[in-house]
């Protein structure tokens, strides 16, 4: 029997499908492309009206290509919206009951089974990593209620992973030879809160340093993405640690207080560009990223403008751009003065090239500098070998250039970005 997982959105589902992998490699599928398989299994995201959309027509599109197989929809959208789903795909699977994935595909087409949330362990066990870097999900869920995000509903409140488990984790990635593991979670500076005991992100950090300083073996670690609120929990990480790689992705999505308390995000702009100034400041070479979500409802020219001088302003490093799209059954769906597509359209491409600035602008800055970068498993489209430093920069190697997959490298950048948008690099 032949078997295919294809994945949307965030780094939770990534490490999700590759649990799920496992766990339908080991009931004795056989895992390839999704052409002709017998099962094909969507992980959806729900994050956004676009997300949406291209599941439905994903999903369209892996019933056309894989006629006689069975189609299962599973994540955030099947969790939230199964009812969508459910005229597409065979199966429907919530959070919950994704876990159990190879036990449900034996329920006859048609069935829909999605526990709440709040029941959902969302516990998928440590996958094997397919590749040179590793997704480790140490927390779920989010107690957090912003005004846009359909993701507490699809997901419930916050849960963490116990330190002892996310350290043998970690360990077992480092005996299977993994070059970076990546810290995941749906609300990572939530991790702690809910096992009591005053325990948060930093303390795990200082565990895992305490755990690495026994290891002769190197390892690579990364933060996915940390609230602005929250990035003082691993600022002495960063400072401190040389295993954790100096990257942090800040969600700020407005800088207008406006537009922010509209949201219902817990900080205001100055606040938290004293967080992110600050911390960029104290640690040379990290590279700062952000999300920033345009044309929420009630955003005038004057809040995008503010916005937009605030990001330009701030030492980032890249932005992530999104139009806002409303989410059914979200607060933001039924607030009053939606911003029309067309200005939503030139908004984003208006950051969009500021983007482009700000990535050439940290480039600059890093060139001529030896950086240490994980070649990773794939080659480019250009058929040369891709790497990530540890200051998240994409580079390419000259061609040619023996480095095997999973190599750590010294390389020094130059720029300025090529025609795929990155850096160039030498060994
Ligand atoms: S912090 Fe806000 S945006 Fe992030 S998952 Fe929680 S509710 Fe959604």
């Amino acid at each position: 029997m032949k078997a295919s997982i294809v994945t949307l959105g965030c780094k939770v589902n990534q490490y999700e499908s590759t649990a799920m992998t496992e766990m339908l490699r080991e009931a004795g599928y056989e895992m390839t492309i999704p052409e002709n398989v017998d099962v094909v299994v969507l992980n959806t995201c729900a994050v956004t009206g676009r997300a949406e959309s291209e599941a439905l027509s994903l999903l369209r599109r892996l019933r056309r290509q894989n006629p006689d197989a069975k189609v299962v929809g599973v994540g955030c959208l099947a969790q939230v919206n199964p009812g969508k789903m459910a005229g597409l795909a065979d199966l429907v699977l919530g959070q919950k009951e994704k876990s159990a994935l190879p036990e449900h595909l034996g329920l006859p087409s048609g069935s829909t089974l999605v526990s709440p949330p709040s029941l959902a362990s969302g516990d998928m066990g440590d996958p094997r990593p397919a590749r040179t870097r590793a997704l480790h999900k140490i927390q779920d869920g989010c107690d957090a209620s912003c005004a846009y995000c359909a993701v507490p509903m699809a997901r419930g409140p916050s849960r963490s992973h116990p330190p002892g488990r996310v350290v043998a984790g970690l360990g077992r990635y480092m005996d299977m030879g993994v070059g970076e593991v990546v810290l995941t979670g749906v609300h990572l500076g939530l991790w702690g809160r809910d096992l009591g005991g005053g325990l948060n992100l930093s303390d795990l950090l200082s565990e895992m340093d305490r755990y690495l300083s026994n290891r002769p073996d190197p390892v690579r670690v990364r933060l996915s993405s940390l609230e602005p609120l929250e990035v003082p929990l691993a600022a002495e990480g960063l400072r401190k640690y040389a295993w954790l790689a100096p990257h942090l992705h800040s969600p700020l999505q407005s800088c207008s207080d406006k537009i922010l308390e509209r949201m219902r995000r817990p900080y205001r702009q100055a606040r938290a560009g004293e967080v992110l100034t600050g911390l960029r400041r104290d640690i040379p070479d990290l590279n700062l990223g952000t999300d920033l979500l345009v044309g929420f409802p009630g955003e005038t020219d004057e809040d995008f403008e503010i916005t937009f001088e605030a990001a330009a302003a701030l030492p980032l490093g890249y932005m992530h751009v999104f139009p806002f799209s409303p989410r059914p059954g979200t607060r933001a769906a039924t607030l009053p003065d939606q911003v029309p597509p067309g200005v939503k359209r030139s908004r984003v491409a208006r950051l969009k090239k500021l983007d482009r600035r700000k990535r050439e602008a940290f480039l600059a800055s890093q060139e001529g500098r030896t950086r240490q970068a994980l070649v990773e498993n794939t080659p480019h489209r250009s058929g040369r070998r891709k790497v990530l430093t540890d200051n998240y920069l994409a580079a390419l190697l000259p061609e040619g250039v023996a480095a095997a997959p999973g190599e750590m490298v010294e390389v020094v950048l130059s720029g300025p970005l090529n025609e795929w948008g990155l850096a160039e690099a030498r060994l």
